[in-house]
């Protein structure tokens, strides 16, 4: 490996962050309390913020996403019973078979446009409810930005269709939000009205706002009843867990609006790309998620040793397919410098 002066550029994925000295300071400070007994006051001040901001009646904060997630779907769920969701989806294939272990549902797949699914193909997927040899539909699941569709946006349109869908076949609507702040700062939308249209959401503290964990699930009652007691049961009731709820509360203050800087870069890394002869196409890229595909006889290895030797690192998708996810820890220095390198090849 060249040795340089330069710090390595880690673009695998946008939770490799580490929290800011303004983020530390903020953990070091936070009050904190036992949360078991919902004594504290990081955590309820974290848990409040989010539900006023989405106009919903409570918000749970959670060690993952995976568990906010997985919670929601038990919440909504009975054992036997089916949801549906994009094949790519996050919940079926990201989860270690959560949905079938925590929850005894089976998911229905549909074949999406880069992960996202439409109103129509909802409605086709819906069991007949009298039809007792088939699966009851209980809940419907989308994601956005989605992950393994590279950060694409849902239009609100069709989530209100979808929602519409829901409401006539009393489907329940979660929305699987890890990435939401990046859809919200991208499209200029208003988090409260993603809160008009879902039961639940999950938020991801740990993505692209920066802070080193967390996630939360933020609901209406009725939903919400028992979402401390699946969390319990999940192993997920901490105790002064405040240091990390402060992180949260320091990143909604401070990193979200500048989520569109991670997007611009991931556009200008995107069309660097489509320069090179090592790449045959790459993905449309809307926040800051970039996916491409290498040409015919070129190797991922070959292309990650290439750049690991440029102190670089992405991730492969497998099968010639790559993915580059930029973050606040991914500089203006590192992005010329990437983007130089990129030049050369
Ligand atoms: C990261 C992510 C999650 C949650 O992942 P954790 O690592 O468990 O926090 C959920 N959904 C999507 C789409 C994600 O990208």
């Amino acid at each position: 490996m060249k040795k340089t002066d330069f710090q390595p550029i880690d673009l695998r994925s946008d939770t490799v962050t580490r929290p800011t000295p303004g983020m530390l300071q903020a953990m070091m400070a936070a009050e904190v309390g036992d949360d078991v007994y919902k004594e504290d006051p990081s955590v309820n001040a974290l848990e409040e913020r989010l539900a006023k901001m989405f106009g919903m009646d409570t918000a749970l904060f959670f060690p993952s996403g995976t568990m906010a997630n997985q919670a929601a779907i038990k919440l909504h769920t009975r054992p036997g019973e089916q949801l549906i969701c994009d094949q790519w989806a996050h919940v079926f294939n990201f989860e270690g078979g959560g949905a079938s272990f925590n929850s005894g549902v089976s998911c229905r797949l549909v074949v999406g446009n880069r992960g996202m699914i439409t109103a129509s193909q909802v409605e086709e997927s819906i069991n007949p409810p009298d039809f007792y040899h088939s699966p009851l539909t209980s809940l419907v699941c989308l994601e956005n930005t989605t992950n393994k569709g590279g950060g694409a946006c849902y239009d609100l349109e069709e989530i209100k269709a979808i929602r519409e869908v829901c409401d006539r076949h009393g489907l329940g609507l979660h929305l699987d939000g890890a990435r939401l702040f990046n859809a919200l700062v991208e499209k200029q939308e208003d988090a409260l009205q993603y809160g008009k249209l879902f039961d639940t959401i999950s938020i991801c503290l740990s993505k692209g706002l920066g802070a080193p964990m967390g996630s939360v699930l933020i609901g209406n009652k009725g939903f919400m009843d028992g979402a401390l007691r699946i969390r319990k049961i999940l192993g997920g009731g901490m105790r002064q867990v405040g240091f990390a709820a402060a992180a949260g509360l320091y990143a909604l203050d401070h990193h979200v609006e500048r989520l569109a800087e991670d997007h611009l870069r991931a556009r200008e890394i995107a069309q660097q790309l489509q320069k090179t002869r090592w790449v045959r196409a790459v993905e449309p890229v809307e926040t800051n998620i970039v996916i491409f595909s290498l040409q015919q006889g070129r190797s991922d290895q070959e292309f990650l040793d290439h750049l690991e030797q440029h102190q670089v690192r992405i991730s492969t998708m497998g099968k010639g397919v790559l993915r580059i996810v930029t973050h606040l820890d991914y500089t203006l220095e590192m992005h010329q410098r990437f983007l130089a390198l990129l030049q050369e090849m």
